[in-house]
């Protein structure tokens, strides 16, 4: 379990304010200047010391990915920092309490992984329903700029560094990263292909790394306590704390921080007040957001929640959204659901994705009621492996895990259900 003198978000629920007076007690912006003045490169290295692995889904390297900027421009062209916060995983609020309530640890994070990147603007693309959110965010970013954090001279650093905020128009596919940066330029949310990577060529076709919010506000305090403090948490390559939701048939849904290697088990008893009827009661747990496979009762006995533990299991820690579902859901119903979900969030660019999620929703729904064929259990998982990494992007392999962990997990169901409305024709 972590540790209090561990904890980096102290006021997530918001129990304190979120006004920089209050941030600025609670040890943010403390030392910034000491930091910037510490160098580019000093600060790459600190953040590949913590390994840090992206908070927003992927899990990639984050020292490894700002490594990949240029640390000259040869044409001109300048560097940007695009940090997403267009939180729309279902059963994922995390980004959102990270922004209410401690939106000064985001924008010094900002600032300081801008520095690392030699970028003098940064850009937050802020999802287009988080209107609250948005006016904390801004709140918060005004008030670094009057007192002179950000801006001209941030923080008496000579150096030079703007934050913008941009509010996308409420479309999941936007979390996408070239999705949001398309968006962010005024085009349509629609994924680019890739190479070029945003690296090379990403907003306004210019060095750009995109980074997941909850990613950049663990940065200032990764800096001020050093790499080795944050890599001395966790199981190895899974370093860190990371903000978990925890929803569905708990007695006490909430988003807590944790040890990542922490047993689900001990996630959803010690902080989420257990399950609804007692642990007997778990029928199933999505652990990272709907788009992951979902874990049977006796893999959730065991299973602790890290990048590698999870994938192990075919499954993945993805946004650490932890779906509980306990005997009382119709899990055939609940992945039907969320087929229309990715159904109706495909961009449309590729066939796979476009036709696909609509295929597996209208089996899936037929297969809520039993009225299906028993052969279409497996089509179902044919058409998901023709979506899977025939696509732009992540989105059609996250249209087919969800109905691939129910088919391993429950097919007995499925196919009992079918039988079932057969014999019921027949009477
Ligand atoms: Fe669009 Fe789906 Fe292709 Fe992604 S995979 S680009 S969402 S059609």
């Amino acid at each position: 379990m972590l540790q209090d003198k561990d904890r980096i978000f102290t006021n997530l629920y918001g129990w304190q304010g979120a006004d920089l007076k209050s941030a600025q007690a609670r040890g943010d912006w403390s030392g910034t200047k000491d930091l910037l003045a510490k160098g580019h490169d000093w600060m790459i290295e600190e953040v590949k010391t913590s390994e840090l692995r992206g908070r927003g889904g992927a899990g990639f390297p984050t020292g490894m990915k700002w490594s990949f900027m240029p640390k000259e421009s040869k044409d001109g062209r300048p560097n940007y920092l695009v940090i997403n916060a267009d939180e729309s995983e279902p059963g994922t609020c995390k980004d959102r309490d990270i922004i209410r309530h401690e939106p000064h640890k985001i924008v010094e994070g900002a600032l300081l992984a801008s520095y690392a990147m030699r970028a003098h603007a940064c850009y937050i693309y802020i999802r287009g329903e988080f209107y609250m959110e948005a006016i904390a965010m801004q709140k918060a970013i005004d008030e670094a700029y009057d007192a002179g954090l950000i801006g001209k001279n941030a923080c008496g650093s000579g150096w030079d560094f703007d934050l913008y905020l941009h509010r996308g128009a409420g479309a999941y596919i936007c979390g996408e990263e070239t999705a949001l940066l398309n968006s962010l330029e005024g085009k349509k949310g629609m994924p680019r292909n890739k190479p070029p990577f945003p690296a090379g060529a990403g907003l306004y076709a210019c060095p750009t790394t995109v980074n997941n919010i909850e990613t950049i506000a663990v940065v200032p305090e990764i800096l001020r306590r050093g790499g080795s403090w944050f890599g001395s948490i966790g199981p190895e390559k899974n370093r860190g704390t990371k903000v978990f939701c925890i929803s569905g048939h708990v007695n006490n849904p909430c988003n807590v921080e944790e040890a990542l290697g922490v047993p689900l088990k001990d996630l959803i008893e010690k902080h989420a007040g257990g399950v609804r009827g007692g642990w007997d009661n778990v029928l199933a747990v999505i652990p990272g957001g709907s788009s992951t496979r979902m874990l049977p009762r006796d893999v959730c006995d065991t299973i602790t929640m890290d990048f590698d533990a999870l994938r192990a299991a075919w499954s993945g820690l993805g946004t650490a959204g932890v779906i509980v579902m306990d005997k009382s859901t119709d899990v055939v119903y609940a992945i039907a659901r969320l087929a229309r979900f990715y159904w109706h969030e495909s961009c449309g660019q590729c066939t796979p994705c476009r036709e696909g999620t609509g295929w597996m929703y209208r089996i899936m729904q037929r297969m809520v009621k039993g009225e299906a064929n028993i052969e279409e259990i497996d089509m179902l998982l044919d058409i998901g492996s023709e979506i899977e990494g025939h696509t732009i992007c992540a989105h059609g392999d996250a249209s087919a895990w969800p109905i691939q962990g129910l088919i391993k997990h429950f097919r007995p169901e499925m196919e009992k259900r079918i039988l079932d409305y057969r014999k019921h024709l027949v009477a």
